[in-house]
């Protein structure tokens, strides 16, 4: 596949939607760097660097981390990927803040597509439940996924109108298993980059 042009995503949806699936299949088919903020967190964290040690609080209780940490961490990761080839972004901004913020990198002359993946909050507490069985993350207790759903509840439509505003929002329907939304996120993708999805 030749590269004709950067690709800068951005992937959005609620906790357990899929996105780190998708924003990882993504990426290899682009051969860009998929740029998580969740797992960088969770580096941080098991790394015990100082940005580790303040932020473990507010991700393993399901809140969110400052916006200036955030900002910081993804602006440092976006300046050091190759701006010819781009990249995926995934986990931000989860704030209208951090849209504010990020809008230098995200908006712009050339704007970043996002994609946003939409799965109710039924399917979303059962996809989770499943996860804290296989991946034991302390924030897929089901207390803490009640408040990181409502969380997302509050700030993720706002986030969605912003971009719909923008021209740049791809709604993709996540309820159905991991291929079907693949190839909907990929059709997505090439509607939205003008490209042959058969290719
Ligand atoms: P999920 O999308 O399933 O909530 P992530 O791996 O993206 O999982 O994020 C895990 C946790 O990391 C969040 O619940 C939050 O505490 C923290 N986090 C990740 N991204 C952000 C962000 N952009 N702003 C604030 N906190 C964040």
């Amino acid at each position: 596949m030749q590269q004709q042009q950067p690709h800068r995503f951005v992937m959005l949806g609620p906790p357990g939607s899929g996105k780190g699936t998708h924003a990882v299949q993504l990426a290899e088919r682009l051969s860009v760097p998929h740029i998580s903020t969740g797992a960088l967190l969770r580096d941080e964290i098991a790394a015990q660097t100082e940005l580790g040690r303040q932020v473990g609080d507010a991700v393993q209780s399901g809140g969110l981390v400052t916006d200036e940490a955030i900002v910081q961490m993804v602006e440092r990761k976006i300046r050091s990927a190759d701006a010819d080839v781009g990249w995926i972004l995934d986990g931000a901004p989860r704030t209208l803040r951090q849209a504010v913020l990020l809008a230098p990198l995200i908006e712009g002359s050339d704007p970043a597509i996002v994609i946003a993946l939409d799965v109710d909050n039924d399917e979303l507490r059962r996809r989770l439940g499943r996860r804290r069985t296989d991946e034991q993350r302390a924030d897929d207790d089901p207390d803490v996924v009640e408040r990181r759903l409502a969380l997302w509840d509050e700030i993720g439509p706002r986030l969605l109108d912003r971009y719909e505003q923008r021209g740049v929002l791809h709604r993709v329907d996540g309820s159905g298993d991991i291929e079907e939304t693949s190839s909907r996120v990929r059709a997505a993708v090439d509607a939205a980059v003008g490209r042959d999805s058969s290719i």
